[in-house]
């Protein structure tokens, strides 16, 4: 038996009463619930400030397609409740101030009191303290006061001294919540509006609601933020995962996301660029207020952070994601399931090599590059090491994928609890003979003593080029590494340890010079989280890239010291 039709038409029809009847089957865009949303900020609430003051809340292009649209709209059959529900769970909005975030948030706040069907609904808007709780909860009640369909709503009552809007034909009311207030258990919250994320110390708060809405059909944790500048905080964490699912929805098919900051590397000078963050430029937001800003910031470091943070929206951190997992995975090729598959099929190349080593919990990686040529991309091969009695915490971090890689033979285990870098060498020479080295490039900081075992095993005649893992060192293979990624002209054939260090690895820019970087691991991260394979494949890219063009002559003239 199939899926019934969606049952949108059987929804009270408050705003469009001619809505046509939705007949679709399954996961969906539910057109008229999308309308009904977007129609109920246009035909019932009004603004409440300045020029606009009593004027309808007509929403924008961006606000109606990209926000209220598809939050509402988007829909799911579900088993469990006999009926379609709301495919988003949590929201995430994160724009440059002044978008008017708090109005559309008291927006949505009334129409999930009154209008959402939800009995004994429980909204409930969450800040660090209760007067930036109080701050949409405002804005909502004086909502309430000038538009003249909320006020004649029958049931619909704003009980200032209580802050608390409710709406008495379904026992439902919309309160504010603050941080230091928390302890209220036994609440039963069908939405949560998080107004300014950046501001909560710590996961608390967020984690109590989140928990707290599991009684109710369709739950709404909605956050709206401004970006932040501390990558250790909660909300830092949280940005990080919502990039994430923004370049891939069905990481978290239950969480919207709507991110609009201004790239690292766009000048935040050049105003063309300032409508990305702040889309309600020109709209309610005033050009001339960002441009005093901007000349401000010209002139003062200080100034230009807060101008990147709150107007463009950046994080100002200094580190930040650095691979788009989308722009990777259209990198795999050919998929190749074990380690050997792929080492058998480039035999004979041409390959230039990284290599980095670590003593204890990291991974030792190698990796060998066949450069790219007119007729096909490159391609990446990769050895693993580590440490045995690392093992065990490497699987849990990873999922228990590890033990997998080991038994695919992408993860090499050497007894104990530190690599031998004698029988290292061993591997790595016999790993790579099969191959025309072109040259090893190396973690300086790996010792004389491994340069030295290598070039005894592989003879004076190869390059071994120590690289020192520094902004200088790393800025131009990480570069290369990207540009080969931005046109497709590499593939890494889905190898899995590369895949875990690709999607975390973070990259530090030099305070003084945004042009340079570093790859690191993210600040926050789990314990566990590696890069190493990031650092060999920028080490092999960027040694072709940087030498891989000279004559023969001089690349036999290599003295190495
Ligand atoms: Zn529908």
């Amino acid at each position: 038996m199939g899926l019934p039709e969606c049952d949108a038409a059987a929804y009270e029809r408050f705003c469009h009463p001619n809505l046509p009847v939705c007949t679709e089957v399954g996961d969906h865009f539910c057109k008229p619930r999308a309308v009904r949303v977007a129609g109920f900020f246009d035909t019932v609430l009004v603004h409440t400030k300045g020029t606009f003051a009593r004027k309808p809340f007509i929403l924008a292009p961006w606000q109606r397609n990209e926000i209220v649209g598809p939050l509402f709209g988007n829909v799911r059959w579900s088993a469990e409740h006999n009926r379609f529900v709301r495919q988003y769970r949590m929201g995430w909005v994160e724009l440059a101030r002044k978008c008017g975030k708090s109005e559309l948030l008291a927006g949505i706040a009334l129409y999930l009191l009154a209008f959402d069907g939800e009995e004994g609904a429980e909204i409930y808007g969450a800040a660090r303290d209760r007067d930036q709780a109080r701050i949409i909860w405002d804005v909502a009640s004086r909502m309430c006061q000038l538009s003249p369909k909320l006020n004649q709503r029958e049931g619909l009552r704003v009980r200032r001294h209580e802050h608390r809007i409710v709406d008495e034909r379904t026992g439902s009311y919309y309160t504010v919540l603050a941080r230091d207030a928390l302890g209220n258990l036994g609440l039963n919250p069908s939405a949560t509006l998080f107004d300014e994320v950046i501001a909560q110390p710590d996961a608390q708060l967020w984690e109590a609601m989140r928990t707290a809405m599991g009684a109710r059909v369709e739950p709404l944790m909605l956050a709206a933020t401004t970006a932040g500048n501390d990558p250790n905080s909660f909300a830092a964490a949280e940005h990080a995962q919502c990039v994430k699912v923004a370049e891939e929805p069905e990481r978290e098919p239950h969480r919207f996301v709507y991110i609009r900051n201004l790239p690292i590397d766009a000048d935040v000078f050049d105003e063309r660029n300032w409508s990305i963050p702040a889309p309600a430029l020109g709209d309610f937001l005033s050009v001339q207020t960002l441009r005093d800003e901007a000349m401000e910031a010209r002139n003062d470091p200080s100034k230009e952070n807060s101008f990147r943070q709150f107007r463009c929206n950046q994080w100002v951190s200094q580190s930040t994601r650095w691979m788009a997992m989308h722009l990777y995975r259209e990198c795999t090729g050919d998929i190749w399931p074990t380690a050997d598959w792929g080492a058998k099929l480039l035999t004979g190349r041409q390959v230039w090599c990284g290599l980095d080593l670590s003593a204890k919990l990291d991974l030792t990686s190698l990796c060998a590059f066949t450069p790219p040529t007119s007729k096909e991309p490159g391609h990446a091969l990769w050895w693993h090491w580590l440490p045995e009695e690392a093992l065990p915490a490497l699987d849990t971090a990873t999922a228990h994928k590890a033990r997998q890689w080991v038994k695919q033979g992408f993860l090499r285990l050497m007894p104990g609890s530190v690599i031998d870098y004698d029988e290292l060498c061993r591997q790595i020479h016999e790993v790579l003979s099969p191959y025309k080295v072109r040259e090893i490039s190396y973690d300086k900081w790996s010792g004389e003593a491994v340069r030295q075992n290598l070039e005894r095993r592989f003879g004076r005649r190869l390059p071994i080029i120590p690289n020192e893992p520094t902004y200088v060192g790393m800025t131009v293979p990480m570069r290369e590494l990207m540009a080969l990624t931005v046109n497709h002209s590499w593939c890494h054939h889905g190898n899995p340890v590369a895949l875990y260090c690709f999607d975390s690895v973070e990259v530090r820019r030099a305070v003084d010079n945004p042009d340079l970087m570093k790859p690191v691991k993210p600040v926050r991260s789990p314990t566990g989280t590696r890069i190493d394979a990031v650092v060999t494949t920028a080490l092999a890219v960027g040694g072709w890239a940087i030498r891989g063009q000279e004559p023969a002559q001089s690349r036999t003239a290599y003295g190495f010291s």
